[in-house]
């Protein structure tokens, strides 16, 4: 089937609010990508030629129009002094904090992301996917972890969730965030300067499944406001990742000015829409542990064409999954996805 637009071009317009043939279609693959490679997770995670050389591979085989370049949520800590924990079948993983207290938040160095093995394979591997086919699709190499995720990462999610709740440290968590927001913004910028068009803000822990819609006014927002001003332009966007039923505070992850928000299967679809037709694009929603990898190939396509009958009209919606796909999830259900965004996403 020849189709009017390339994958970078569609990709593009959706997230211009211009016109475009059909719905893109992302992956969210970066763990199917290596499933079979019989390394140690972490020879496997710091080898960027490897991790590059086999997301060329995913694309030849699935035929998607965006890929998400990364090697899971370690990196940029690592990058600011944390220590990473490499377990068996899993993604590097922070697993304790830096910080002893919030009082040491003075003590934090200046990141480093060339003298993180995590940080230096995201970019070579996002290097050599923009040479290889960065004409043709949309490669967003992922600067994660936004200024939230990061903050809790190095002081402990229960350290930062605790001190939240009592309410008596907000100048050294504002300190803190002031220093995540620091370090995304110089990591996220090597992507901008290497070509990427955009790049990733992954906040997982904004969610309303973790913390009130107060706390995101108060502990998110600004910040997100703050690294999409400090690095979002005419051709480069941010991609602000939320996980879990993000339909209480979609509204306010729009006010962040990111042109790409990424969304979970629990958010209300129609609410989801509401919040940010014409002004922002949405991806996802397709549930990644659910039915792309345990359901079957009719479950796929009717989640599938649910969400594109949603949130399809009048643009801004890319199809995919709504958070990191399962290495062992089955391909034939990623060629239905794709499939269903080819067939059904046509305007
Ligand atoms: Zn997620």
């Amino acid at each position: 089937m020849q189709e009017e637009m390339t994958s970078l071009e569609r990709c593009l317009a959706t997230i211009r609010q211009q016109p475009h043939d059909r719905v893109p279609v992302d992956l969210h693959n970066f763990m199917m990508t290596v499933v079979d490679v019989k390394l140690p997770s972490a020879q496997l995670y710091q080898d960027g030629q490897l991790l590059g050389e086999a997301q060329v591979a995913a694309w030849k085989r699935f035929g998607h129009d965006m890929l998400l370049v990364e090697n899971g949520t370690a990196a940029l800590a690592e990058a600011c002094g944390c220590e990473v924990s490499y377990l068996p079948g899993s993604a590097p993983l922070i697993e304790r904090a830096l910080l002893g207290s919030l009082s040491e938040v003075a003590s934090l160095r200046k990141p480093d992301p060339f003298g993180s093995p995590l940080c230096r394979a995201t970019m070579d591997a996002t290097r050599y996917v923009l040479d290889q086919i960065g004409d043709q699709v949309c490669v967003m190499g992922r600067a994660d972890q936004g200024p939230f995720d990061l903050a809790s990462m190095i002081s402990g999610p229960q350290t930062l969730l605790t001190e939240m709740a009592v309410g008596e440290c907000d100048d050294q968590i504002f300190e803190l965030l002031d220093y995540t927001s620091d370090a995304y913004i110089l990591y996220a910028k090597l992507f901008k300067e290497m070509g990427c068009p955009g790049t990733s803000v992954g906040e997982a822990l904004c969610s309303p499944d973790v913390i009130s819609p107060a706390m995101y006014e108060k502990y998110c927002l600004p910040y997100g406001k703050k690294v999409v001003k400090a690095l979002q332009s005419d051709d480069f966007f941010l991609a602000y990742h939320t996980c879990g039923n993000t339909s209480r505070i979609i509204d306010r992850m729009v006010q962040t000015g990111a042109k790409v928000l990424e969304f979970d299967y629990k958010c209300n679809m129609a609410v989801a829409k509401r919040a940010t037709a014409g002004k922002t694009t949405l991806l996802g929603p397709i549930d990644p542990s659910g039915v792309l990898h345990h359901g079957t190939i009719e479950e796929v396509e009717a989640a599938c064409r649910a969400a594109i009958e949603v949130l399809a009209p009048g643009g801004g919606f890319i199809l995919g999954p709504g958070c990191a796909l399962p290495g062992t999830t089955p391909p034939e259900n990623i060629d239905k996805l794709v499939e269903c965004a080819k067939v059904y996403g046509k305007y």
